[in-house]
């Protein structure tokens, strides 16, 4: 009975020693992609953000545009009927009439000084806006090119170890099926709070993560093998190297 207990309890601690070392293999695989694809989606978000303002720059400046053209037509338009009013002016026979023009010219007139300088100003708004908008789009397309080489590098580096990832990740998974998920959930949550560590030998008398001397109460519980045992210092699971017989 107990020799089974601990065949049982051996073969769990083989099972997460293994699953460490698929872990391990698949961190130094996402290590060597480098900070790749973090730049990758820093640089797609940039060139969105990017692209949204130079859509926001571009609606301004047909705004702009817009209302430059409008002042224009205003000022034309004005211009014909001052033509139009100043010849009236000179026919007119009662006084009434000949204020309401003078009225209406004076309008005009100020219409014609106020679009002026608005055409002014519009005009200065889409020289500072043009030339910001230049300098986003040229900004935006140095981010493309920079994505794309980015983007390139890392396929390149997928490309390399995608077959050896598929299949640590496919033993992997067939393994996690056979490990309890009690025991799976203990060793996920110290493998990614203890440095990618969670199982650890403890041969010689103290814990193989941390080092610290194993009280013998632990020692014979480790003996016994018929439960899980870790270390009081630092969690990890603990088991005795199985060494090979020479
Ligand atoms: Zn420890």
């Amino acid at each position: 009975m107990q020799v089974k207990t601990q065949e049982k309890m051996t073969e769990k601690i083989k099972k997460l020693i293994e699953l460490q070392n698929i872990d391990s293999k698949l961190s130094a695989i996402e290590k060597s992609k480098g900070n790749l694809p973090y730049i990758v989606n820093d640089l797609t978000d940039e060139i969105n953000e990017n692209n949204s303002e130079i859509a926001g720059l571009e609606n301004l400046k047909s705004e702009l545009e817009n209302s430059l053209k409008e002042s224009k037509s205003t000022i034309e338009s004005s211009r014909i009927m001052l033509e139009k009013y100043k010849n009236q002016r000179n026919m007119v026979t009662n006084n009434k009439e000949y204020e309401a023009l003078i009225k209406e010219i004076e309008f005009r007139e100020e219409l014609v000084v106020d679009e002026e300088q608005n055409i002014k100003t519009l005009t200065e708004n889409i020289v500072k806006n043009s030339s910001i908008l230049e300098v986003k789009t040229r900004s935006a397309s140095e981010k493309v090119q920079l994505l794309n080489e980015k983007k390139n590098q890392l396929k390149e580096k997928l490309s390399e170890t995608a077959e050896e990832q598929k299949i640590l990740e496919e033993k992997r998974n067939n393994l996690v099926a056979k490990i309890d998920k009690h025991l799976y959930n203990l060793y996920e949550r110290i493998y990614g709070s203890k440095g990618q560590v969670a199982v650890v030998p403890a041969n010689e008398g103290h814990c193989g993560g941390c080092f610290t001397v194993l009280p013998s109460q632990k020692l014979s519980e480790l003996k016994r093998a018929d439960s899980i045992v870790q270390c009081d210092a630092c969690s990890r699971i603990l088991f005795y190297e199985i060494k090979d017989a020479n």
